[in-house]
């Protein structure tokens, strides 16, 4: 190892040209001592969180060291947004990718060459092309960093094939150049692995803590009322900052599209728009004439704002590290940072089908950070613990600071299980995972715990016995969450060489024979609100709402119905016809005590407004009054009327009295397609009149009796009307025809 410059003069000229060129005057964290390492020649490693000040570690050493720094980074906005950011300060830096022409690339060679150049940006496959490679063998090149290295393992979130082939290119440039590697985000596992890739082994490791204490995390289950609460939360949030992630472009549309609609300023990007919006968008977000940017995960990388006050993700991420990576945009500045998860399991799934057609190692890596993932969401443990344990960071104490420790969920108090636990990774010589000992523990199924003969230990299903106070039985999922927050607690390690693999450290150890009570807190059940809403268990209606899946006021439901009746009574009409289920559970939810925002009910309108509504809006605003019910008024959600297009021309052809096969076979619907788009309207309570069309192709007397059944009906189901009309011989097409016809007559 190279001796590192500890003069004095070194020392003032590097804080100097750090004021003279970012305008800083103190140095932050570990930079100044990494710096050094570089400057000295050494191979040097950072493990440093998002925001920290990581590009300024290579980017001042660069400028100020003779010759030019290779820069490999993985993306080629990432490379332009840093080089921009660079020529502002006055340093020639650029790039070299396959956005370049010929003269371009002749220019940033020259420049190399001759020594005015200071950072040279280049992605990994542009530095194995042949004429490259002759051209670096001739710069006069300081040191190389490889950023973003967590791309070299195969176990991170992000992994790139072509960045382990680095460390051979280097080598056939010069092999003594060193070396600094750089990551955001790297398990102890993944650490390792760029280490041994780039055989830096030796390197100086700065690694900085991952706990970014003014961010507060929360999960949230992700429920049919998700839009509503998202709207809620920005509005509580007015004129802040914020960042949505999404899983899919037609996601990142749709939520933008919400927003907008919902007087939010939020504007979409991804991958999809093409690059002028992409950058006008994201120029707005950076200047703020956007609040709100809703946008893939391509959004963030090298964005460096300071000021993001809240980041949401909409979808649940499909790593922890990509979690933490998103998250760490929010509050960079040091103040407010919240981050909102919604999680449900049909989004894992979903991720888990766009798994299938990878390599095997490859879906197994993606399932084992998916589970992390899941784990994270509904473990009842401090989040920032979870975090920081999962970065290979031991927290000794719940932070108070996420939604974890603000809202705990039960606490347990246990012993002899954590020992029973300790013991079976003990007796299996350390070399299992979490659930290979929770199958074991709980004798559940599983072959390897057979053909590893661990059926034949002590504690094969000692793991079944009831827990004397709560009265039930642990399942296997139980003991997995107790493994897991063993962990978090330093009772057990993760083997940082054989994923997933467990050990015990000193203090597991110990516990083992002098055992004492410890707490650990139960799991959510988002999981379970999930089955019981979309099972068809008889009993689900009673679970429904204890299980969070409905958001309304049953008190108020109750009597939203009652008057129903009696109006339907008052006036000899079905109930449905005034209001159906859906309009009334949504009013039980959302308070309306206006005539416009009755409207914006799904399936109201202002047609039955006027007709039906004045009762209706009474009545709530008594309740609303009586039980000092806060209406969130400002959350009254506008659905983005995208199809609304097609249904104005719809309307426009009816009033033109056009035929319905023509309208159909104009938008390319079919008929039955376009009779749904009329119900749709009609139920939303618009007057349309089909007369014209339903006179040509039914007589009176049809006519007559389909409407006076409708009329004494106990529901509007097209399917029990065919039934109960069954001598009739009509067809569906045209009760569904009558219906609009009765609806708009008399409900609308
Ligand atoms: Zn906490």
């Amino acid at each position: 190892m190279r001796m590192i410059q500890e003069e004095t003069g070194v020392q003032h000229t590097l804080k100097e040209r750090l004021k003279e060129i970012f305008g800083y005057s103190q140095f932050r964290g570990e930079q100044e001592a990494i710096i050094n390492s570089i400057m000295g020649g050494n191979n040097t490693f950072v493990i440093m969180p998002t925001g920290a000040g990581k590009s300024l570690c290579y980017q001042l050493p660069a400028i100020t060291n003779e010759g030019v720094a290779i820069v490999i980074s993985p993306l080629i906005a990432l490379m332009k947004n840093q080089v921009d950011q660079l020529n502002a300060f006055g340093i020639n830096a650029q790039f070299l990718n396959s956005t370049l022409n010929k003269a371009e690339i002749n220019k940033v060679k020259k420049d190399a060459l001759d020594g005015s150049l200071k950072l040279l940006y280049i992605a990994p496959e542009s530095l194995t092309k042949e004429e490259n490679l002759d051209f670096l063998q001739r710069a006069n090149i300081s040191f190389v960093a490889v950023d973003e290295a967590h791309c070299i393992s195969e176990w991170g979130h992000d992994f790139r094939p072509e960045y382990r082939r680095i460390r051979g290119i280097i080598d056939n440039i010069n092999p003594d150049l060193p070396l600094i590697a750089l990551t955001a985000t790297a398990t102890p596992k993944v650490q390792q692995d760029i280490a041994k890739n780039l055989r830096m082994e030796e390197s100086a490791l700065f690694k900085s803590s991952f706990n970014r204490k003014n961010l507060y995390y929360e999960v949230r289950p992700k429920l049919a009322d998700v839009n509503k609460q998202l709207i809620k939360y920005i509005k509580n949030n007015k004129g802040k900052s914020g960042i949505i992630y999404c899983l899919s472009r037609k996601t990142v549309e749709e939520v933008a599209n919400l927003l907008s609609v919902n007087d939010i300023k939020a504007l979409p990007y991804h991958a999809g728009l093409d690059g002028q919006t992409r950058m006008h968008n994201q120029d707005a977000f950076l200047n703020e004439e956007a609040d709100v940017i809703v946008a893939t995960i391509a959004f963030g990388m090298g964005i460096d704002k300071p000021d993001v006050r809240f980041v949401i993700h909409y979808d649940a991420p499909k790593s922890l590290e990509g979690y933490y990576q998103e998250t760490g945009r929010a509050g960079r500045d040091g103040l407010e940072g919240n981050c909102v998860m919604f999680y449900n399991i049909e989004d894992i799934q979903k991720l888990e089908k766009f798994n299938k057609d990878k390599s095997v190692t490859e879906r197994d890596n993606a399932r084992h950070l998916l589970n992390e993932m899941v784990a994270y969401a509904n473990l009842g443990a401090c989040r920032r613990r979870q975090l920081l344990s999962y970065f290979g960071e031991y927290m000794d104490k719940d932070c108070g600071f996420c939604d974890n420790c603000v809202k705990p969920t039960q606490k347990i108090r246990i012993q002899n299980e954590a020992v029973l636990i300790l013991k079976a990774i003990q007796q299996t010589d350390q070399r299992f995972d979490g659930e290979h000992i929770a199958d074991l523990i709980t004798a559940t199924d599983n072959i390897y715990v057979t053909s590893y003969e661990h059926d034949k230990l002590e504690m094969y299903g000692a793991g079944k016995f009831k827990d004397e106070q709560e009265g039930e039985e642990y399942g296997v999922e139980f003991w997995r969450s107790m493994i897991r927050q063993l962990v978090i607690l330093g009772f057990l390690l993760k083997d940082s060489e054989n994923f997933g693999v467990l050990k015990l450290s000193d203090k597991g150890a110990k516990f083992i024979n002098d055992p004492f009570p410890i707490t650990i807190s139960k799991d959510h059940t988002f999981d379970e609100n999930e089955t019981q809403k979309s099972s068809d268990d008889e009993d689900v209606t009673d679970l429904a709402p204890a299980g969070g899946g409905n958001a309304y006021d049953e008190a108020l439901l109750g009597l939203l119905k009652a008057l129903r009746k009696k109006l339907a009574k008052d006036k000899n009409l079905p109930p449905y016809v005034i209001f159906q289920d859906p309009s009334l559970e949504e009013m039980a939810t959302t308070y309306p005590t206006t005539s416009q925002e009755m409207a914006q009910i799904n399936g109201v309108g202002m047609g039955k407004v006027s007709k039906f509504g004045r009762p209706f809006i009474d009545l709530i605003t008594k309740y609303v009054e009586e039980n000092e019910i806060e209406t969130a008024k400002d959350v009254v959600v506008k659905s983005a009327a995208n199809k609304s297009k097609v249904k104005i021309f719809i309307i426009q052809q009816i009033d033109r009295k056009v035929d319905l096969d023509e309208i159909a076979e104009s938008k390319g619907l079919a008929m039955d397609e376009l009779i749904e788009e009329i119900e749709h309207i009609c139920y939303s309570g618009t007057k349309l009149n089909l007369d014209y069309y339903i006179n040509q192709i039914m007589d009176r007397d049809r006519q007559h009796d389909i409407y006076d059944y409708f009329m004494t009906a106990e529901t509007d189901s097209i399917k029990v009307a065919l039934d109960e009309l069954l001598e009739d011989d009509v067809t569906e097409d045209e009760l569904r025809l009558m219906r609009i016809k009765f609806l708009s007559e008399v409900a609308n």
